[in-house]
């Protein structure tokens, strides 16, 4: 019988076949290689906003802990002080809690290991090996070799012990200048692997650490630090990106070296996906250059983009699960990303009408005004159903009228009928025009057999269109977005540069929408579905007390409205 309580007891039984990594860690279990813990961890360096590849990496780590009772850290690699800052920390601290990656009391900082480090660095000197090295980044470089020829041995690789204790105490007192001397592993210089060719441990950088401030002028290198943090976290499975494969052999020359607790470096493909690109830098350099309005700009890959843009938590959840995980990079479609917020949205998202293209309407044999129903979700009767205002001036969608419509088109034609949703059936009569012969207001009549609901009517009309009433409306501003990119991978082109491939309409502003009234109390924030439109959020950044602005999430993919 299993025991859903004993973590030892084949925990991940339902999940077991989710990915390699599980399998892993069932093995793990099972040899009782590290007792019944399982404790992963996301290690980001706070040199920019997290992205949606960073959301697969704390997924699939916090689901680990989550699915095997174990723990995760959420733990900055804080180990370059020229790219990092407070902001970053903040924004990753509330993204990784927003996608639910519950760290507990966990916000870890490498940089506060910082001494414990300088310490082993010390024991390995002690040990022969690890070296001062005065040769700069420049020259060790191209002394590295290449894949046919081993590297050269630098010519400061044989100081005796004492030396190199002397000279490693007087870089951390600062006696001299950034980039003068590193301090290298002394390993082989002819080792197939590049990444063992006497790597660098320590740099020295004269520059304010956003935590440590002027405590330290050395840092280390990933590959040095890296696998202490984990070793003094106690993490058993150190899960990271393809990329550090070829590293790999060093994680575990260091931790061998010092015999400190190992945990078991394993690696996954990282997520690209399509029209978009995911470096750091290059997400910077948007920012700073101003072809968006911040990392939360709703258009950016970022998780603070996606949350701007009005996905929710779960659909990214979703998509990562349905991506699962691999062993060889791939690109990801997009389109699964929006099938996974559409799906969530479609189940939740209160339905509204809005007009983004205003055209007004006159029913002249209308007298009064009347509230007719709406529902609020199709797909969850308990939402229920809201009261919508009906008068003798609406407004419709500009597209949806054609004074010469092509075959097919089933909405409003002079002369042709269509139904006004949860409304009339209603007929255009007259087409008034501007001086310059444009379309501004359609006479309409209504038959008034045919109330949605109650009309005893049996007139059907193929297509059905959304309004609002004049006197009703609210005004809105609504921004509808496009790919970033007009290309998939925007970065491929090495040449040419990704700045290339923006998509110059990648956001358009209609600032004279109208939407339902009772939208007036909208939180920032706030979901729904504008029928035919897709999904739309308050926007957290634009929206006032006198204007709302709305995002649009997604588009529908089907939509009862489509009628042409
Ligand atoms: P960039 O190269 O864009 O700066 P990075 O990998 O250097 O990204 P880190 O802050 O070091 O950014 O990443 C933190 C964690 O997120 C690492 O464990 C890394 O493997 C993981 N990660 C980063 N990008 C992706 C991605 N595209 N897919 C999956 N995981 C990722
Ligand atoms: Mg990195």
């Amino acid at each position: 019988m299993s025991n859903p309580n004993n973590v030892n007891d084949n925990p991940a039984e339902s999940t077991k076949s989710k990915n390699f990594i599980y399998e892993i860690i069932d093995e793990d279990l099972k040899t009782n290689k590290w007792g019944s813990k399982v404790h992963t961890r996301f290690p980001p360096e706070p040199n920019g906003y997290l992205h949606i590849g960073h959301a697969k990496s704390i997924c699939l780590n916090y689901g680990i802990a989550r699915d095997y009772k174990g723990k995760f850290n959420l733990r900055f690699d804080d180990t370059n002080p020229e790219k990092e800052e407070q902001e970053y920390v903040d924004s990753i601290i509330e993204d990784v809690k927003w996608l639910g990656g519950d760290f507990e009391d966990r916000i870890l900082f490498a940089s506060d290991y910082f001494e414990r480090m300088y310490q082993w660095a010390v024991e390995l000197i002690k040990k022969g090996k690890a070296y001062v090295d005065d040769l700069n980044a420049d020259e060790i470089r191209s002394t590295r070799g290449n894949l046919t020829e081993p590297g050269k041995e630098s010519p400061y690789r044989n100081r005796s012990v004492d030396e190199n204790l002397d000279l490693f105490e007087r870089m951390r007192k600062g006696e001299f200048l950034n980039g003068s001397k590193t301090l290298r592993a002394k390993i082989d210089m002819a080792s197939p692997n590049f990444n063992m060719r006497d790597p660098i441990m320590y740099r020295i950088v004269h520059d304010e650490h956003h935590r440590q401030r002027n405590k330290w002028c050395i840092y280390p290198t990933y590959d040095w630090a890296h696998g202490l943090e984990d070793s003094i976290e106690g993490i058993t499975h150190s899960i990271c990106t393809l990329e550090f494969e070829n590293h790999r052999p060093l994680y575990d020359w260091f931790l061998n070296e010092l015999g400190i607790h190992h945990p078991q470096q394993v690696e996954f493909a990282r997520l690209n996906l399509s029209y978009t690109v995911m470096s750091k830098r290059k997400l910077l350099q948007l920012v700073k250059e101003n072809f968006v309005d911040g990392w939360d700009d709703p258009r950016m890959p970022t998780v603070s983009g996606f949350r701007r843009r009005g996905y929710t938590p779960e659909s990214i959840r979703n998509f990562a699960e349905i991506i699962g995980v691999a062993k060889r990079d791939a690109l990801t479609d997009i389109a699964l990303l929006e099938y996974a917020i559409r799906d969530d949205l479609n189940k939740h998202a209160q339905r509204a009408m809005a007009v983004l293209r205003p055209l007004k309407v006159v029913i002249t044999n209308y007298v009064g005004e009347e509230d007719l129903e709406g529902v609020n979700n199709p797909e969850d009767q308990s939402m229920g159903t809201r009261k919508i205002p009906f008068t003798n001036e609406i407004y419709i969608e500009q597209t949806d009228f054609m004074e010469n419509p092509p075959k097919g088109f089933h909405r409003l034609v002079p002369g042709g009928e269509v139904r006004l949703r949860y409304a009339y059936i209603v007929k255009c009569e007259e087409v008034i025009k501007n001086g310059k012969g444009e379309v501004v207001e359609l006479r309409c009549t209504y038959d008034p057999e045919t109330r949605s609901g109650t009309g005893t009517s049996k007139k059907k009309v193929k297509g059905t269109i959304h309004w609002i009433s004049a006197k009703h409306a609210l005004k809105a501003e609504i921004r509808l977005y496009d790919r970033l990119f007009t290309v998939e991978a925007p970065d491929a082109d090495k040449e040419k540069g990704f700045l290339e491939f923006l998509n110059p309409n990648s956001l358009e502003i209609l600032d004279n929408a109208l939407i339902e009234p009772f939208l007036k109390d909208s939180k920032r924030g706030g979901r729904f579905q504008f029928e035919r439109h897709g999904y739309f959020c308050v926007d957290t950044k634009f929206t006032t007390d006198d204007k709302l602005v709305f995002n649009r999430t997604v588009t529908l993919k089907d939509s009862w409205g489509k009628t042409s």
